[in-house]
């Protein structure tokens, strides 16, 4: 055989017939996956996910209902099914010392990490989907152009999303809060601000800017563009691309409180230790000659996609505690069937019904997600807790 022939060039020309191809097949996916109706549409709660929802039990929900207060849900046969709306509203009524106080405004948590294929996308999503129905209002920032937490939404970033709908025409300084780019989504209870590729450009737009005007912040427009949402959202996640870009310095330092999924893998633990290496450098060039400072509410690494059989990832784990010490989440995130199938469908734990996979695996991967989401409010009601205690010493 000729050796030449072992190869296959490919010219631009091929380049752009697999693009079309690709593009065919994702909306053909896209309509088949969501037929009927062409959108997503949220998942629906039976009694014993109130029960969870609430921390109550059986006994104590049925006396609830009795009471005719709360929206009874829909009786099908002898089962009560609850919509996401509802569920909600429950949550908030067993809750309330769990809710926004007055006067509180949002808490900004930016899912953070040089590295790809961590878990930033799925942890950030599921953060905001557990917050939600904890009974929270939540705003979910998509800053990477490829737009993976947007697909998860149900929209494709190319087709579905114009430039003018993410968070570019903020950062070239068109806008100057990022509330033109609010949209709704399946979800209740969370809005999304999408990602296409062109917000790429911002990576151009932020340097010019720069370049024109010396006092220019570019570190600060997202901080800047979140204080009308701030008031009205109670807590903000972001999803940041695989880069420490212009955009996910804006992030970084938007934020109150900073996600870092890590999966115990060797190489995942040494790219931590660049990211940290290079955002310190960064900050103290930022920050030199009384430039302010900056104070992070709270910083959690989170054990991603941990494989319970893996030999090695033990002896990581042991350096990422050594290393990060009580920054480490008190939570595993197991590499998990639930993620996958889930994924399969463009969703998370929190979209996909309990019957999908076995109860015991889904069980597991969703209390974890569960306790996650638990650990997060707890700080996001400490930083409320601080915010009204320093309203306080002002007035
Ligand atoms: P990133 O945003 O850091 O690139 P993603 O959230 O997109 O990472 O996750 C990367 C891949 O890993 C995706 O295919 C996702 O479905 C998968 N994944 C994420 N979390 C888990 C998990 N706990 N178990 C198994 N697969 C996971
Ligand atoms: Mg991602």
């Amino acid at each position: 055989m000729d050796l030449r022939q072992s190869i296959k060039a490919v010219s631009l020309e091929d380049i752009e017939q697999q693009s079309k191809r690709v593009s065919a097949i994702m909306d053909e996916i896209k309509s088949v996956m969501l037929a009927p109706q062409a959108k997503k549409t949220p998942p629906t709660f039976g009694s014993g996910e109130i029960q969870a929802i609430c921390g109550i039990d059986k006994a104590k929900l049925a006396y609830r209902l009795s009471l005719k207060d709360l929206p009874g849900g829909n009786l099908k046969g002898t089962r009560r099914e609850w919509s996401l709306v509802e569920a909600q509203q429950w949550a908030r009524a067993f809750n309330p010392e769990h809710m926004r106080p007055n006067g509180a405004s949002a808490v900004t948590i930016t899912v953070a990490n040089f590295k790809g294929g961590v878990a930033k996308t799925t942890s950030a999503v599921s953060l905001a989907q557990g917050l939600s129905l904890m009974g929270h209002k939540v705003l979910l920032i998509d800053l990477d152009p490829q737009g993976s937490a947007t697909t998860l939404f149900g929209l494709i970033p190319d087709a579905e999303i114009d430039s003018d709908q993410t968070a570019l025409s903020m950062f070239t300084g068109e806008q100057d809060n990022i509330d033109y780019a609010i949209q709704h989504t399946y979800w209740d209870g969370i809005d999304l601000v999408g990602a296409s590729p062109a917000l790429f450009a911002a990576e151009f737009a932020l340097p010019a800017r720069q370049t024109k005007d010396a006092g220019f912040e570019f570190w600060k427009v997202l901080d800047y563009g979140l204080d009308s949402a701030r008031s009205i959202y109670d807590v903000i996640v972001i999803d940041t691309p695989p880069a420490l870009s212009y955009v996910t310095i804006n992030s970084m330092l938007a934020a109150d409180g900073i996600v870092i999924p890590l999966p115990p893998s060797a190489l995942d633990f040494a790219s931590s230790a660049q990211f940290w290496d290079l955002f310190s450098d960064l900050c103290q060039q930022l920050y030199a000659g009384g430039r302010g400072t900056k104070t992070f509410e709270f910083i959690d690494v989170l054990l991603s996609r941990v494989e319970a059989s893996d030999a090695a990832s033990s002896v990581v784990r042991q350096w990422i505690m050594e290393a990060y010490g009580d920054k480490v989440l008190p939570i595993e995130i197991p590499k998990t069937s639930v993620a996958a199938t889930a994924a399969a469908e463009f969703g998370t734990v929190y979209d996909i019904p309990k019957g999908s996979v076995s109860a015991k695996t889904y069980a597991r991967a969703r209390d974890a997600y569960d306790r996650y989401c638990t650990l997060v409010e707890e700080q996001v009601r400490a930083v409320w807790a601080k915010q009204i205690e320093s309203l306080k010493e002002q007035s």
